[in-house]
C-alpha cells in the first residue's frame, strides 16, 4: 500500500495522510488522492455483524496507514459516541419503494456532521503526530449546513480556531439561528453583504494571498479548510455505505455479495464520491445514482461527458445542492482516466479558463459503468414530500426528496435501492410545510411546532427552543472586508 497521497494534478506532489488532512488542498489546486485504490480491499465477510464504530475502524485503517489502530479507535469514539441521537449512528429505514439511510441524526441535523465530527478528531491527532508547533485557522464559507456542522465539530478544539462566513439573507432562519447562537471559545461567525459565491470566492482569494498568509504566520497560524475536498471529510462518508449494506444483509433483505444501488442527493459530489470509493475497495454496488435539483450540471455531464458551468445559478428549495462547480468530481475524473494527472490538469485548466470541458470517450464510458443520473424540479420535490408522507407516513426533507423522486422515476427492481437522507425535515421547515399545505406566511419556528403536532415526528434536540437561545454573533461586513476582519479578530479567539 502506498503510504502517501498525491495531487490529482501532479503525481510528484505527495504528502502523508496526516499532513494531507492538515493542509486540505494541494498547493497546485489539486485534490489529494491515493492512486492505488484497487490495492486496498475490505473483506465484506468481516463487515457483516459489525457495528458502525467497528466498520469505521476498518475503513480508516485502509486509508490512514500513518495512524495507529489506537489513534483511529480514539478518533472514532470521540467523533460519534453519544454525539448522534440514534445509537446506530446512521439507521436504515424501509419504505415502500426503497430504503432510506438517515445521515442526519448528528448535532446539527445535516449529513455534514458525519464528516465534520470526525475531521476535528483527525486534525487534532494529525497536529500531534506531526509535532506541529503552530495553530490552525479554519476559514469556511457556507450556504448553511457546512458552517454550523464545522463550528460544532471544531468548537473548543485546542490549537484550532474557526471562522465561518455566510451570506446575509442567504440562509434559512433555522440555519442562521444555529450559527448565531454558536458557543465555543475559538469560534467567530460573520454574515457578509453578498451571496454564497461572494463568500466562497472571498475565502478562496485569502487561501492564495501570500501577504495575508504571511500576516497570519507572524502570529504562528496556518490556514486550513473544512470543505469537503479534505480527505478527512471524505473518508468518514465511506463508512455508512458499508453500514447500510451490512444492515441489509443482517435484515435478510440481501445475501452477502448481492449488488445494491445508492441514490444520492448531490451538490459538491463529496457524498456520492465516498460511495464510489466504497465500491472500489470492495462494496458490492451496482449503480450510484447522482440526483440533482434544477442546477443539473452533473446530470448533463453524466449523460454527455461535457461539463459546462456557464448557466444560470438557480435558487431551489434544496439549497445545499445549489452548486455549479462540484469540486470532488475531480477525484472521479482522476480514477476514471486511469490516474492520468496531466489529463486532469488539462481539464481543470479548461474549466478555469473556458468554464467547461469535455472528457474523452473512454473516460465517459468508465463513469457510466458506475453512475446513473437524474434530477427533480422544485414542484416535483414538493409533490414527492407530500406523496411519501401520505403513502409511507415518512417525512422527507427537500434534499432527500430530490433523490427519492429520481429513484421513483426509474426504479431498478432487480436490485435493492438505498436513498441517502441528508437532512432533518425540520432544518427546512418552511419548504416541507409548504409541500404539505401550500403557501404559508408563518414564522419558521411556529411552523416547526405545527409540523410536529401534525406528524408526531420528533424535533431534533438541537432545534428545539433554538429561537430562544442567546444570540452570540451579530457581525455583518461588506463582502470585500473579509481579509481585514480575519486579521482584526483572529487574535481574540
Ligand atoms: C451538503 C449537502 C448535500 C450535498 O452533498 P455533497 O457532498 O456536496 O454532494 C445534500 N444535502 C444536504 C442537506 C447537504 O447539506
Amino acid at each position: 500500500m502506498n503510504q502517501y497521497y498525491e495531487s490529482t494534478r501532479d503525481a510528484s506532489i505527495t504528502l502523508s495522510p496526516a499532513k494531507a488532512i492538515l493542509q486540505g488542498l494541494s498547493n497546485d489546486g489539486g485534490l489529494f488522492v491515493v492512486s492505488d485504490l484497487k490495492d486496498r480491499q475490505i473483506d465484506m465477510k468481516r463487515i457483516v455483524g459489525k457495528n458502525y464504530y467497528e466498520i469505521a475502524e476498518e475503513v480508516f485503517a485502509l486509508f490512514l496507514p500513518d495512524f495507529t489502530k489506537e489513534e483511529i479507535q480514539a478518533c472514532v469514539e470521540a467523533a460519534y459516541r453519544g454525539k448522534f441521537s440514534n445509537e446506530e449512528v446512521t439507521p436504515l429505514v424501509k419504505l415502500k419503494d426503497g430504503f432510506v439511510l438517515e445521515l442526519f441524526n448528528g448535532p446539527t441535523s445535516a449529513f455534514k456532521d458525519v464528516g465534520l465530527q470526525m475531521l476535528p478528531q483527525l486534525t487534532k491527532t494529525a497536529l500531534k503526530k506531526t509535532n506541529a508547533d503552530y495553530e490552525v485557522l479554519i476559514l469556511t464559507a457556507t450556504s448553511g449546513d457546512t458552517g454550523k456542522a464545522a463550528l460544532e465539530g471544531f468548537k473548543d478544539v485546542d490549537h484550532v480556531k474557526i471562522m465561518v462566513f455566510y451570506p446575509n439573507d442567504g440562509v434559512s432562519k433555522v440555519q442562521e439561528m444555529q450559527m448565531k447562537t454558536q458557543t465555543g471559545n475559538n469560534v467567530k461567525v460573520c454574515a457578509i453583504e453578498g451571496n454564497f459565491d461572494d463568500a466562497q470566492s472571498g475565502i478562496k482569494k485569502l487561501f492564495v494571498d501570500d501577504n495575508f498568509k504571511a500576516e497570519l504566520a507572524k502570529e504562528n497560524i496556518k490556514l486550513s479548510s473544512a470543505n469537503s475536498i479534505n480527505i478527512g471529510r471524505l473518508l468518514p462518508q465511506m463508512v455508512y455505505y458499508f453500514y447500510a449494506y451490512a444492515s441489509l444483509v443482517e435484515q435478510g433483505e440481501i445475501t452477502l455479495g448481492d449488488e445494491i444501488n445508492f441514490v444520492v442527493p448531490t451538490g459538491n459530489f463529496g457524498n456520492i464520491l465516498a460511495g464510489y470509493y466504497a465500491k472500489q475497495v470492495g462494496l458490492p454496488v451496482h449503480k450510484l445514482v447522482c440526483a440533482s435539483n434544477d442546477n443539473n450540471v452533473l446530470y448533463d455531464f453524466i449523460q454527455t461527458g461535457r461539463y459546462d458551468r456557464k448557466r444560470d445559478f438557480l435558487k431551489t428549495i434544496s439549497p445545499s445542492m445549489d452548486i455549479l462547480i462540484s469540486s470532488n468530481l475531480e477525484r472521479l475524473l482522476f480514477f476514471a482516466s486511469g490516474c492520468d494527472n496531466a489529463y486532469i490538469k488539462e481539464l481543470m485548466d479548461d474549466l478555469a479558463k473556458e468554464g467547461s470541458y469535455q472528457v474523452k470517450e473512454d473516460v465517459l464510458a468508465n463513469i457510466q459503468k458506475d453512475f446513473k443520473a437524474g434530477y427533480a424540479t422544485n414542484q416535483q420535490t414538493q409533490e414527492t414530500i407530500r406523496d411519501v408522507y401520505k403513502n409511507d407516513n415518512y417525512l422527507l426533507d427537500p434534499h432527500t426528496a430530490v433523490a427519492y423522486k429520481v429513484l421513483l422515476d426509474d426504479v431498478d427492481t432487480a436490485h435493492k435501492n438505498v436513498v441517502l437522507s441528508t437532512a432533518s425535515p425540520y432544518k427546512f421547515t418552511n419548504s416541507v410545510y409548504e409541500a404539505l399545505h401550500g403557501e404559508t406566511t408563518d414564522d419558521e419556528f411556529i411552523l416547526m411546532n405545527k409540523l410536529h403536532e401534525e406528524t408526531q415526528v420528533p424535533i431534533p434536540a438541537n432545534l428545539v427552543d433554538l429561537d430562544k437561545k442567546p444570540v452570540l454573533h451579530n457581525d455583518v461586513i461588506e463582502k470585500d472586508a473579509m481579509e481585514s476582519y480575519v486579521l482584526d479578530k483572529v487574535g481574540s479567539i
